[in-house]
């Protein structure tokens, strides 16, 4: 007595009809694809310092800023940008309360107005909560610094 039931048949142009058909599915995949990312406090590791109190640094992480918003353009990928207060008071300090000239065009916008309204990135807090700011702190500063909704439309 057989313990294993033999296999169905499959006649043989089913089986290449089969085969036609989830071939296309191979021979090019779809890969969908959003960033998500997180500007820090000075606790940890992407900034080091207070941004507010050092425009270099601040130009230099700006800088950056500004090279993966237009990345991120040119591929067409959808980014969620992140941000930790330091470099929302830094953006504050050195684009709002004592504006600086930077040699990346943003037209006339500070780098948070830019990456919302020009290149459409979705802007949202991050907190670690430390340094005195709580998320709520740093969803204030987004709101009536950068004019950032508090449930943005999607
Ligand atoms: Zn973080």
């Amino acid at each position: 007595m057989a313990l294993i039931a033999s296999a169905p048949k499959i006649p043989l142009g089913l089986l290449a009809a089969l085969c036609l058909a989830a071939a296309p599915l191979r021979a090019d995949p779809l890969v969908y694809v959003a960033i998500g990312t997180h500007s820090e406090d000075p606790g940890n590791a992407d900034t080091g310092a207070a941004l507010s109190s050092n425009l270099g640094l601040y130009g230099n992480f700006r800088h950056g800023i500004y090279l993966l918003a237009e990345r991120m353009n040119s591929l067409g990928i959808p980014w969620n940008c992140q941000n930790d207060w330091n470099f929302l008071e830094g953006c504050r300090q050195w684009e709002i309360d004592n504006p600086q000239t930077f040699p990346d065009d943003t037209g006339g916008l500070n780098m948070i107005r830019w990456l919302r309204q020009v290149r459409g990135v979705e802007i949202d807090a991050h907190s670690h909560e430390g340094f005195g700011y709580n998320y709520a702190d740093v969803a204030w500063l987004l709101r009536t610094q950068f004019g950032v909704p508090a449930c943005p439309a999607r």
